[in-house]
């Protein structure tokens, strides 16, 4: 049985069409999946008996379990959601000046290994599927639709590598995205790399118009090797002679991420290696709050992270500091997780 949740129109309108039935049934269901938001075949009022029948003899309904859910002071929302087989991920919620931002997880674990990632600490154990990745922006749309409001942004961020599930991850954009289910403007949505070279190339050619983050965090090879294991095998001049491809390509700006880690990558003369890299590319740089997860690195304190960032802005950078968000739950990404999992170890 396939997962309702992980098709997209195309899918559907194959799946109909292969029925002997028309296409535009497809825009029936997406309908009922996504803005009735029926909860069982039963529930999409639009459709007749015969067709429910046919559906739920083909695609199962399944969801997520919440294992436990944290809210910070400032509305930041940490869903820890238990998947069929066991494993947890985690998704947040995130309010911002301009919407509500959900951080979606792609996969359980993540086999990069950054050093400072609290998801980076147990590998992969699978990729997620594409209604595994649905459900966790469905349930916090259903979640804030109880305060009359609805997710407007998409953020693909969370636990593991979006591009090392590449074909899954698209796969839920196109759902996402679709306009007559849960309409996620392409703009809106964000996937971030920690720089996997090849699928930057193949990421050119997606069609829609979402924006590309990458994890870039140290200015030279030396430091970015010690740190995130992947720039062994994509060095920074191959990542950003992809990004310059991608650009050509699609004329979308790309984010930089740059997490500021005190006395790794926070001096002025990070800050200079850094301008030579982003320098003639249409890049913003993110500059992001550390939140401890390991005890030999700390957070840059907030003078050299001002230093820092106005040295960007005068050499006609464009850059930002992240906003944080929950400090006061599990704030790194993948800490609720990791810390649940400890909690469940040492009670077996
Ligand atoms: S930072 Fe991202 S890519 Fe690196 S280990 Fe963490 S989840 Fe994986």
């Amino acid at each position: 049985m396939r997962e309702i949740y992980s098709l997209e129109r195309s899918d559907f309108e194959d799946y109909f069409v292969s029925k002997g039935l028309q296409k535009y049934r497809a825009t029936q269901i997406i309908e009922g999946l996504y803005r009735t938001k029926a909860k069982s075949f039963e529930e999409i009022t639009n459709l007749n008996k015969d067709i429910k029948k046919m559906l739920s003899d083909d695609f199962s309904f399944s969801t997520l379990e919440i294992e436990k859910v944290q809210k910070a002071s400032d509305g930041t929302t940490k869903f820890l959601y238990r998947l069929a087989d066991g494993n947890f991920i985690e998704t947040v919620l995130m309010v911002q000046s301009y919407g509500y931002s959900v951080c979606v997880t792609s996969q359980v674990g993540c086999n990069m290994g950054c050093k400072f990632c609290a998801s980076g600490m147990t590998k992969r154990i699978r990729n997620l599927e594409p209604f595994e990745m649905v459900l966790q922006v469905l349930l916090i749309d259903n979640y804030l639709e109880q305060m009359e409001k609805r997710v407007s942004h998409v953020v693909v961020m969370g636990i593991g590598e979006p591009f090392d599930n590449y074909d899954n991850v698209l796969k839920f954009i196109n759902i996402i995205n679709d306009a007559k289910g849960l309409a996620i403007g392409a703009r809106h949505i964000t996937i971030s790399t920690c720089g996997l070279v090849p699928k930057i190339f193949e990421f050119a050619s997606y069609p829609l118009q979402v924006n590309l983050a990458i994890s870039l965090h140290f200015p030279s090879n030396e430091k970015r090797s010690a740190y995130m294991p992947i720039n062994k095998k994509y060095p920074i001049e191959e990542v950003i002679s992809a990004c310059k491809e991608y650009y050509k390509k699609t004329n979308r700006r790309l984010t930089f991420e740059y997490i500021l880690l005190e006395g790794v990558n926070d001096s002025i003369e990070d800050a200079k290696e850094l301008i030579k890299i982003v320098r003639h590319l249409n890049a913003y740089v993110n500059l992001i709050p550390y939140n401890k997860t390991k005890e030999d690195l700390a957070r840059t304190s907030i003078e050299r992270r001002d230093k820092f960032f106005e040295y960007l802005i005068q050499n006609h950078i464009n850059a930002i500091v992240r906003k944080e968000h929950g400090t006061d739950i599990d704030a790194a990404c993948g800490q609720l997780r990791v810390n649940t999992m400890k909690e469940k170890e040492e009670k077996e």
